[in-house]
């Protein structure tokens, strides 16, 4: 069967870009990005690299013909718009994770706190568990755009953690789709900021995965 490009996820991005600025994602509205893989063909679409001369500065004024399309060792399936500066990091995790569908790569506000005091957010809060699959682990440092990048944060996600911090930098989280990438990322900002506020007041008390549900809701 021919692989093709497909319009629609396109759309799914540039759509998703609005909310991308709106829950402050990118300071400046021309940093992150979001990727999807396509389980059909592989192929990963993804926010553009911005140049000089291009239309367009902010995400805000994506549009779903400025994606770039690439397979998943980051052939270019097109070559009008090149990926994100950020895509081997990207290519490593859809590598790893064989199950997501979905990388959001924000510079939030309170995750980058940790991001940048390098330490890892503490499991505090029911939702981190059932979202992100427990603590938030920050990755060892290295330059954006560098392919360390992604073994750095492959090794911090492991198999069954759902985000992790980019050490001076900012924050992944994974996903099946777009809106789920978006709500996962909404629960690891807040978990950042209570767990910020909760050291202040004399230390964040971290819980384990299973002291988080009753075993009696399983019945
Ligand atoms: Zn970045």
């Amino acid at each position: 069967m021919e692989k093709r490009v497909k319009y629609e996820y396109k759309e799914l991005l540039a759509n998703s870009a609005m909310r991308f600025c709106a829950d402050n994602c990118t300071p400046g509205g021309d940093s992150g990005d979001i990727s999807i893989r396509d389980p059909e063909t592989g192929y990963i679409y993804s926010y553009p690299n911005i140049k000089p001369g291009f239309s367009f500065y902010s995400w805000r004024e994506l549009k779903p013909e400025n994606i770039a399309v690439c397979d998943i060792d980051g052939n270019l399936i097109e070559t009008e718009y090149e990926p994100t500066i950020e895509i081997p990091m990207h290519l490593a995790i859809y590598k790893a994770r064989p199950e997501v569908q979905v990388i959001l790569h924000s510079h939030p506000k309170w995750s980058a706190i940790f991001a940048c005091a390098r330490k890892d957010i503490p499991l505090t809060l029911a939702e981190q568990a059932l979202a992100l699959g427990g603590e938030t682990k920050c990755a060892e440092y290295a330059p954006a755009g560098a392919v360390a990048v992604g073994t750095n944060i492959v090794k911090a996600l492991g198999k069954e953690r759902n985000s992790a911090l980019l050490a001076n930098h900012g924050a992944v989280v994974l996903a099946s789709s777009i809106s789920e990438a978006f709500m996962r990322s909404e629960y690891l900002e807040h978990a950042a900021m209570v767990a910020c506020f909760a050291e202040l007041l004399g230390g964040a008390v971290s819980i384990s995965p299973d002291e988080i549900l009753d075993p009696s809701v399983f019945h």
